[in-house]
């Protein structure tokens, strides 16, 4: 077996929401919390969206991917597809395991925002649609950094240095995570990927190598 460990570092340009299930007074929306209270990124949430985006990506190359995240619309198939080779579906497990990215916020407190539902076809505001959300805070010049670790064992070295390749390619889509992204929160600056095989350093070379290859469709799964 081959063991692949990678560190995702997150940076945001702008406030985060992420609901979680804790209940707080004069919020409709909260902040998912770590046990000890401290706002996290779930990983739930993290590898929905690298999942999302590697789709998005393989698609627009070619290539023949499921259209998660609905269980029944993944492939059923002996061989499963390259994204769930990876993220896995209900019938092949996903080899690797995501943890809840820790955030790193420049204020202590939390703010709540205030957000209105917006009919998209009447492009009108119900008052009775106001809510309140709960959001960490980002100073341009300190930007909520998050941290968070995806592992897992896979069948070889070329597997799992595809895997990793995955997970980067889709860590390079710049585009918002969390809830409230049409309001404008959770704004990516960038997710660095640092990924090791076996304990060596995985080079960007090496991934650029399987970009190019999956671009021109040599590796088309
Ligand atoms: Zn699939």
């Amino acid at each position: 077996m081959t063991r692949l460990e990678m560190e995702l570092i997150i940076t945001l340009d702008t406030a985060l929401h992420t609901t979680g299930n804790l209940r707080r007074p004069g919020v409709d929306k909260a902040m998912a919390r770590t046990a000890q209270g401290d706002p996290v990124l779930p990983a739930t949430t993290l590898k929905g969206f690298l999942r999302e985006k590697a789709e998005i990506l393989l698609r627009a190359w070619g290539h023949p991917v499921c259209l998660g995240p609905e269980p029944d619309r993944m492939c059923k198939g002996p061989e499963p597809c390259r994204i769930c080779r990876v993220f896995g579906n209900p019938r092949h497990p996903s080899p690797l395991r995501f943890s809840d990215a820790t955030l790193i916020h420049a204020d202590e407190d939390l703010s709540v925002r205030a957000g209105v539902a917006i009919s998209r076809h009447r492009r009108a505001a119900f008052p009775q649609r106001l809510f309140f959300m709960e959001t960490i805070p980002s100073i341009p010049e300190r930007p909520i950094r998050g941290q968070a670790w995806c592992e897992g064992d896979f069948f070889d070295p070329t597997t799992a240095r595809e895997a990793a390749a995955l997970i980067a390619l889709a860590a390079r889509w710049g585009i918002a995570i969390g809830g409230g992204k049409t309001r404008g929160l959770g704004w990516i600056r960038e997710i660095k990927v640092n990924a090791h095989i076996d304990g060596e350093p995985l080079p960007e070379s090496a991934l650029v190598e399987i970009w190019r290859a999956w671009r021109e469709g040599t590796h088309v799964a």
